[in-house]
């Protein structure tokens, strides 16, 4: 076992895999790059009002930018204190992450298909 080898932010994504055909992302909460397989795809709804909703996408099949993020609580804490969604989805103003936070309550946490 590694442990936790997680020192750094940036020392993580030196990974050598077996498989280097998996696409990568980088996780918009805690930063660490990771197979697209193990992220949530979270697209930018434009609601009704000027408030715009991040949906999640877990078949990857919505149109428009989206970002990535672990299915985690604490990824999605992490995003939203560093108002990281806007920055990705390239948003202004106030983003609604509540579908999101529902999503990932119902999925318990785990990975699901
Ligand atoms: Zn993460």
């Amino acid at each position: 076992m590694p442990g936790d080898a997680r020192l750094t932010e940036a020392g993580r994504s030196v990974r050598r895999s077996a498989r280097p055909a998996a696409p990568q992302r980088t996780c918009v909460g805690c930063r660490v790059r990771d197979d697209r397989s193990r992220l949530l795809r979270v697209v930018a709804e434009p609601g009704p009002a000027t408030e715009v909703a991040l949906v999640p996408d877990p078949r990857g099949r919505l149109p428009g930018r989206g970002a990535w993020l672990h299915p985690d609580l604490d990824c999605l804490d992490l995003a939203e204190r560093r108002r990281a969604f806007a920055r990705a989805l390239r948003l202004q103003g106030p983003v609604d992450t509540a579908a999101v936070r529902e999503h990932l309550a119902t999925a318990g946490g785990t990975q699901g298909r």
